[in-house]
């Protein structure tokens, strides 16, 4: 028998009691079969007996073995559980009100979520504002929501009478794109933004790359990494509290321990994420600011896409294992990436706190290997965004030029990398989404030791 991997785009039917709350879930299946068809049917079957609705097959199945799992706990957990149980189903549910994902829900037949619960918490959670300064204290009176991609010189440069295409998994247009999770047309004023700075210190803080273009200064290169940072701390710290609110409130085993699982898979990133953020907040204290490494890909044009992210690299450019994320033990490295506009035109900017050089330079020299052995540098840089990046505005003019084939590509590709147990191969940044950004870079800098 064969394991294959699928996914399902589903929504509530009416008869579900959380009908009003939740707008749509994937259901990420593993099931042993001989052949994709009958993977399908089976799956389909067993996911219809819940009170959900499938509307379409987001992910084809796909034959998986062991190893598509190796960094991924929980997509590995599953992948066993279907060898012995023949199938495994992960449901991971989204508000109605937006895209507001509550993470991993299994569901067995004899157990209902409490989605209600879950959604209200996490909504607690999001706004619950904070400043996450290093001097944080009395001085943070208000709470703003501020932006974690530059707005004034970036985000309104590509948008189109104040909108742009980001990805989104509303079911509106998942109905038009039969089922898949598609780039959609949203205001940029709420975008890409959280509650994570007082106005007090966001001001005084990142006035160098709010006001100025990056030159780049050591000083802008490590603000830019410090508010990609703050964004994923205020992020990863709501998923853990809601995940402690739902251990709390159930009392079904398996839920519990399918809950302690991932809440422990992201506490150890969590936890790696602040011992970053302290490095950081020392550097930015005492005005080290070369303590940051960097290297920025210059273009001369416009700027077709706005982002800021980032990653613990796992694998190189070319598909060499540069940390093992499974490995609790370890610190893991960390480098962050954003798009920055510059005085002529923008920049594609990776960085690093230096304490994370020994990943960070191989997987940059891995890019340098690719670029020399003929890859365009434009087509990779592309392609790792699509893939590594949720955070992350399209210019309207720019993606409506597209072919509808380059569309779908792109779709297909979209924040792949971030659900935690979507297979993903060692080489998955090696190619794909071939001449499609039209991206040109005309030079580079680095600070690389
Ligand atoms: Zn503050």
């Amino acid at each position: 028998m064969k394991t294959y991997f699928l996914q399902f785009k589903v929504i509530p039917t009416t008869d579900n009691e959380k009908y009003h709350l939740a707008e749509g879930a994937f259901a990420s299946c593993w099931v042993l079969e001989n052949n994709p068809e009958t993977a399908v049917t089976k799956a389909a079957f067993q996911v219809s007996k819940y009170d959900w609705e499938i509307i379409g097959l987001d992910l084809s199945p796909i034959e998986v073995s062991e190893e598509h799992f190796t960094q991924r706990d929980i997509g590995l957990e599953q992948f066993r559980k279907a060898q012995t149980d023949g199938m495994a189903i992960v449901y991971m549910a989204w508000a109605r009100d937006k895209k507001t994902s509550t993470g991993p829900i299994t569901l067995k037949s004899s157990y209902k979520p409490d989605i209600q619960g879950f959604i209200k918490e996490q909504k607690k959670q999001k706004n619950r504002g904070r400043c996450l300064h290093f001097d944080a204290g009395n001085q943070c009176q208000e709470i703003i929501s501020a932006h974690s991609i530059q707005k004034s010189r970036l985000l309104l440069a590509i948008s189109k009478d104040g909108h742009v295409y980001t990805l989104s998994s509303e079911v509106s247009q998942l109905n038009k794109s039969m089922g898949k999770p598609t780039y959609q047309k949203k205001g940029i004023n709420n975008l890409s933004t959280f509650l994570g700075f007082c106005k007090y210190h966001d001001n005084e803080l990142f006035t160098p790359i709010d006001d100025q273009y990056l030159v780049p200064t050591n000083q802008q290169v490590l603000l830019y990494a410090y508010r990609s940072l703050a964004r994923e701390i205020f992020i990863k710290e709501n998923v853990l509290n809601t995940l402690r609110h739902r251990i709390s409130k159930t009392d079904h085993p398996f839920i519990k321990q399918y809950c302690e699982d991932y809440k422990s898979g992201t506490e150890f990133g969590f936890n790696n994420l602040k011992r970053h953020k302290l490095l950081y907040d020392q550097s930015l204290k005492f005005n080290k600011f070369d303590d940051v490494r960097y290297v920025l890909f210059l273009s001369n044009r416009k700027p077709n896409i706005a982002f800021s992210g980032l990653l613990y690299p796992d694998f190189d450019f070319m598909g060499n294992q540069l940390q093992h994320l499974g490995n609790h033990k370890q610190e893991l490295e960390l480098i962050t990436f954003c798009s920055a506009p510059m005085s002529n035109g923008w920049g594609y900017l990776f960085s690093w706190h230096h304490s994370s050089s020994r990943v960070c330079i191989d997987f940059m020299r891995s890019l340098a290997t690719m670029m020399h052995d003929g890859h365009n540098v434009g087509d990779i840089l592309f392609r790792m965004i699509i893939l590594n990046c949720e955070n992350c505005a399209i210019s309207p003019e720019w993606w409506e030029a597209l072919s509808e084939t380059q569309r779908e590509q792109i779709t297909a590709k979209g924040g792949s990398n971030a659900l935690p147990f979507t297979p993903m191969k060692n080489t998955y940044l090696r190619d794909g989404l071939e001449g499609i950004s039209g991206w040109q870079f005309d030079s580079v800098i680095s600070s690389m030791d």
